[in-house]
């Protein structure tokens, strides 16, 4: 264990931040922002980038060693280049990565490279255009390709992609996904559909456990399992088709118990830490922060709500239970 890493219950160590930059997003996902009746955090009450950039300073003594930028759409928000740039010379920092949905990668992939930022996720969950407009609500699957192509062409490595697979939605395409790591270099990842926020269509009908996407995966032939680095690669489970340029991870979110491996902590849009995606206990340090309360203060509050990372999500004692928050807002 790093001599400043925090253990959290069950003796995990922490290390990870998921940084929600913005809750706003370009895209309109059925499970993630439905396009009516969204309320959006008032800007005034998003942390700006220096706060975040001195809440990551001060979470580094926690020790956190990787962030990940998510939102809502990272690339959405204004700046953004700027602020990863200084992100990136927090030397404490190990690692930083980006998931996007990669509407403007094409644009921003270059200057993202030029931070020294060599690892993403782009979330696509159709390789057909009019499906990808159906689940996104934009038309804008061209957009998504061309961003791939490009973070592939200047050398991003590794390229995950994410497919959130859902029953009678997706779940006919799982094998085109698997198959393009056949010919391509990505890391194709998918994941189970959650019951996050308020009404994100989620129910058990719509459900498909990575067990089902793995067994469907097999007909393609054998999946030698790939050796796991839980510090990078989180709680996927991976594997690769024989003979396969890229890999395929399985995120069971729900079906698969990796509570007692889980390193993370998130930082909400708004300035909240949070301990558990599925758990609705958050600690404010934005408020502190704006009293200007000192630094030790502050890094209590990160270090007792690291401590009060639960133990497990509970899912399946309590059933799907929702979390109340939007994705966006938590950072997915
Ligand atoms: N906008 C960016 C994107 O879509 O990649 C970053 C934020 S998004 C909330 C982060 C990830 O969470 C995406 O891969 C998205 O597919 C996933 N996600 C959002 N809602 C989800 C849900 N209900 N179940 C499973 N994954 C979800
Ligand atoms: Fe936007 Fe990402 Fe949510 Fe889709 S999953 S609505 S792209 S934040």
């Amino acid at each position: 264990m790093n001599s400043e890493s925090l253990p959290a219950q069950n003796k995990r160590v922490v290390n990870y931040l998921r940084l929600s930059i913005t809750d706003r997003c370009n895209l309109r996902c059925i499970y993630c922002m439905p396009e009516e009746g969204i309320s959006f955090v008032p800007h005034d009450e998003i942390l700006s980038y220096e706060e975040m950039l001195h809440l990551v300073r001060l979470a580094t003594q926690c020790g956190i060693r990787k962030v990940r930028l998510t939102g809502g759409e990272p690339l959405v928000r204004k700046g953004f280049i700027d602020f990863l740039e200084n992100l990136s010379n927090i030397t404490e920092l190990k690692e930083i990565s980006l998931t996007t949905n990669g509407v403007l990668l094409k644009h921003f992939a270059a200057d993202i490279k030029k931070c020294g930022i060599g690892r993403i996720n782009i979330s696509l969950d159709s390789l057909r255009p009019e499906r990808f407009f159906k689940i996104t609500g934009r038309n804008v699957f061209k957009k998504v390709h061309e961003g791939i192509r490009e973070a592939e062409r200047l050398g991003f490595d590794p390229i995950k992609i994410n497919m959130v697979a859902m029953k009678g939605i997706n779940d006919d395409e799982i094998l085109d996904f698997a198959r393009l790591t056949l010919k391509k270099p990505y890391h194709v990842r998918f994941i189970e559909f959650m019951p996050v926020g308020k009404e994100n269509g989620w129910s058990p009908e719509r459900f498909i456990s990575t067990g089902e996407i793995l067994a469907k995966i097999q007909q393609l032939g054998d999946l030698q399992p790939i050796e796991q680095n839980t510090l990078l690669d989180g709680p996927a489970r991976r594997y690769r088709l024989e003979g396969a340029k890229g890999e395929i991870g399985l995120i069971g979110a729900l079906s698969d118990h990796f509570c007692d491996q889980c390193n993370r902590m998130r930082l909400t849009a708004e300035g909240h830490l949070r301990g558990c995606l599925f758990s609705d206990k958050e600690i404010d340090i934005k408020t502190p922060l704006r009293e200007k309360r000192p630094d030790s203060e502050i890094i209590g509050l990160m270090k007792l709500a690291i401590k009060n990372k639960p133990k497990s999500h509970g899912l399946f004692k309590s059933g799907p239970r929702k979390c109340v928050r939007p994705m966006t807002t938590i950072g997915g």
